[in-house]
């Protein structure tokens, strides 16, 4: 029996994995992290990648090592210049923080304690929970649930899962076709505009059809509720509903760091990026040009609009949770585990949600607070849990 099991070998699985065998005492052969993807962070890089970001959003404190400056550090002695990172708060380079990633995997062989495999059940035993997975079943004094919804990209009403023209940035089932010509990308947060940037770049012509005019924010939370201050006002609250309503009102989802607006309103001013707001009621295609129409409806209703172009890119986002749904339903039934009424878990004050299951991430909103998916969030998430061993 293993002393502890992670559902998920993403940023947050893999952190917490570093953080329990390097500072937690736990011995390297009793904790295993299962993940269905080949490598550490397969989706985190592969969305990253996909989506022409440049810079993290968040500082180089935030990074997969445990210590803050360990990414600084790690640039310092690599001699990398200072053209990665960007202010404030140093934001590295995606680059950079992806060669970094990789040197924490490497020097403490991350990668040598996972298990290819997807988990289907969590079901109580004697002294633990035995995890039912496609490699069989695993027990484990201690699981930690650490899935995200990065695996379920949210679509409109009107998409046509059919045609080759039409794609998702974030899709995982096949990548995205090679553009060429105009591409109408669909969006208005900080995908759209990045991709809007790359592809004008690589000589495309872009349109960005959004529902709202381009907003500015720095980070895509409130970032008080990192610190002490914001934090203990959000526990201060037991009611798990306005701990929800306090949760959305300090994320800010749709919004684009000034870096990149203003490179984004840059190009809509010189006329490489046109800005339709507005929305989007109805998708077709026309086969005999091969090209693709979307009809749009301005704000105050006026339209449609028809919008023509090569490829129609959609840089709308994810699902909204709880991810892994299904199997955090059966593990409350199972367990009889506290939800709240969205279907989040509700943990205690170092993730326990139940005597042998944890949680992390996204699961961990209701403790975690608006930070929770970020990856102070994973820092954040290791710190209870550690406290508590
Ligand atoms: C494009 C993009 C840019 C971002 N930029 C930043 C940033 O700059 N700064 C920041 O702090 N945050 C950023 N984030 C947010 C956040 O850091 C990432 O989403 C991060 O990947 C979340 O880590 P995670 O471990 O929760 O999820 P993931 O990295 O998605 O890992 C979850 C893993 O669980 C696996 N899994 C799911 N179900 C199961 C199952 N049943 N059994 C086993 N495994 C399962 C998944 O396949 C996946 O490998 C960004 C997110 C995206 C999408």
């Amino acid at each position: 029996m293993l002393d502890w099991l992670i559902i998920g070998g993403g940023i947050h699985g893999t952190f917490l994995s570093h953080a329990l065998t390097a500072a937690g005492g736990v011995r390297r052969e009793a904790i295993r992290v299962i993940d269905p993807w080949d490598e550490p962070l397969y989706l985190w890089r592969r969305h990253t990648g996909k989506c022409g970001m440049v810079f993290l959003r968040s500082p180089s404190s935030h990074n997969l090592d445990l210590d803050f400056r360990a990414l600084r550090r790690y640039a310092r002695v690599a001699g990398v210049g200072a053209e990665h990172f960007v202010e404030p708060y140093a934001r590295p380079s995606l680059e950079l923080f992806q060669r970094h990633a990789a040197h924490v995997l490497a020097e403490f062989s991350l990668a040598d304690l996972r298990v290819t495999g997807r988990a289907r059940r969590v079901v109580r035993i004697r002294h633990g929970a035995r995890v039912e997975t496609d490699a069989g079943a695993i027990d484990a004094r201690n699981v930690i649930l650490a899935v995200s919804m990065n695996e379920a990209a949210s679509y409109p009403e009107w998409w046509s899962a059919t045609d080759r023209r039409f794609s998702h940035v974030f899709e995982l089932n096949r990548d995205v076709e090679p553009l060429s010509g105009t591409v109408l990308i669909v969006g208005g947060g900080i995908t759209a505009a990045q991709k809007a940037l790359e592809s004008v770049a690589t000589g495309l012509k872009v349109i960005v059809v959004s529902r709202h005019d381009v907003r500015e924010s720095k980070f895509d939370s409130d970032p008080c509720y990192i610190g002490p201050k914001c934090r203990r006002f959000f526990l201060s609250v037991r009611d798990s509903v306005e701990r929800r309503r306090i949760i959305s009102s300090a994320r800010y989802p749709g919004t684009i760091p000034p870096d990149v607006l203003n490179a984004f309103r840059s190009a809509v001013a010189r006329g490489r990026i046109v800005l339709k707001v507005g929305d989007i009621t109805r998708a077709s295609s026309d086969d005999s040009t091969g090209t693709v129409n979307l009809s749009v409806v301005a704000r105050d209703g006026t339209g449609p609009d028809i919008i023509t172009g090569d490829h129609v890119v959609l840089a709308t986002g994810f699902k909204t949770g709880p991810p892994a749904s299904e199997l955090v339903a059966m593990t409350a039934r199972d367990f009889g585990a506290p939800l709240a009424p969205d279907g989040y878990p509700i943990p205690d004050r170092t993730l326990r949600w139940t005597d042998c299951i944890r949680v992390t991430g996204e699961l961990a909103d209701m403790e975690l607070g608006p930070p929770s998916k970020n990856i102070i969030g994973a820092h954040h998430a290791a710190r209870l849990i550690l406290s508590s061993l």
